[in-house]
């Protein structure tokens, strides 16, 4: 499949049907702590990227072929920014027509500031936007957004979307060590989340492959010091359990690249799973994927991460430290 993939485990959804409405890698922020590599170019441009139809032909796909209680939510989520795609509000309400499951949007929450993006994404479940930052200067620092997504117009953006609609709104504070898990980052954050009033706040750790090699996760200090700062509603997302469903392609190589284009996994994740599918084979299959020319590995925290090809690490190796506890970014 081309736009659907999983169902995956996620660590705040459970078991995850995901669907990639946009091509890798298409984002107006270049996160320093993004699993999908570089953004290049940054783009703000609002277009089909994919055809609906499509898109919506694979859905109803995916979601025939299994059964009920595999799948927990329908979440767009995947090679960039999902609301960058301009039929958002007509996706969402066509899958809420083919599924009673809930549907979620994993989004920065950067084109919040729209009137209209607003409305389509008001007809989801749950929203997942991510606010690391509590100050234009830190945000341009990690986000590194694109020039029209200021800092103000993205919380805003989220104020408002807060104030209009009643959706679970679920806000992702990915902390990064020595950028926003001091004492004064942390209360910036928290005083913008006052203003936002999520329903919760889910902090995170990095821990798949940063596409800067200098991003590191809090230690455990710096994870207490934002749980405390950050609120009633603040909790650390686990680690997913669960399995990668591979069952979506003609074969296991492009069902493999299916789901490390949008969830680089590590090495040993990656033969887990492929020995749960074909018992005996996790090596064999290892080697087709590497000839394949589709993947490629890249060295963080001292682990191997296989992940799509095209995208672009700045440099591939980076062995200086374990890897976290936690941790998994958008
Ligand atoms: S983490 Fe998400 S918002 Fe940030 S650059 Fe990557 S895809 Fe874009």
């Amino acid at each position: 499949m081309k736009y659907v993939f999983g169902p995956v485990p996620s660590r705040r959804l459970g078991q995850s049907l995901g669907i990639d409405t946009i091509p890798l890698k298409t984002c107006n922020w270049n996160c320093v702590y993004c699993q999908l590599g570089r953004t290049v170019p940054l783009t703000n441009e609002r277009r089909e990227y994919a055809p609906a139809e499509d898109i919506l032909l694979e859905v109803e796909r995916a979601l025939r072929s299994h059964k009920s209680g595999e799948i927990d939510w329908v979440t767009f989520v995947g090679s960039g920014e999902p609301t960058l795609h301009t039929h958002m509000g007509e996706l969402i309400r066509r899958v809420k027509d083919l599924t009673p499951l809930p549907v979620a949007v994993i989004t920065n929450g950067a084109l919040l500031y729209l009137p209209e993006v607003r409305e389509e994404l008001s007809v989801a479940d749950a929203i997942l936007p991510t606010l690391d930052a509590g100050n234009a200067r830190l945000y341009r620092k990690i986000n590194r957004p694109h020039p029209d997504i200021t800092f103000e117009r993205l919380v805003n953006g989220l104020i408002t979307f807060r104030e209009e609609y009643r959706v679970k709104l679920w806000v992702e504070v990915m902390l990064v060590r020595g950028l926003n898990d001091t004492e004064d980052a942390l209360r910036e954050i928290a005083d913008v989340l006052r203003r936002i009033q999520p329903d919760e706040v889910h902090v995170n750790l990095p821990a798949r492959p940063p596409v800067e090699t200098w991003v590191q996760p809090p230690d455990e200090e710096g994870v207490m010091r934002a749980l405390a700062i950050l609120g009633r509603v603040a909790k650390v997302v686990h680690p997913a359990e669960g399995s990668f469903d591979l069952s979506g392609s003609e074969n296991v190589v492009d069902a493999i690249v299916g789901i490390i284009t949008r969830h680089p996994m590590r090495e040993d994740e990656l033969q887990r799973t492929l020995e749960k599918w074909e018992p005996g084979k996790a090596n064999s299959v290892l080697e087709q994927l590497a000839a394949s020319g589709r993947a490629q590995v890249v060295e963080r925290y001292g682990y191997r991460f296989w992940s799509a090809s095209p995208a672009h690490y700045p440099e591939k190796s980076s062995a200086k430290s374990k890897t976290p506890q936690n941790g998994e970014s958008r």
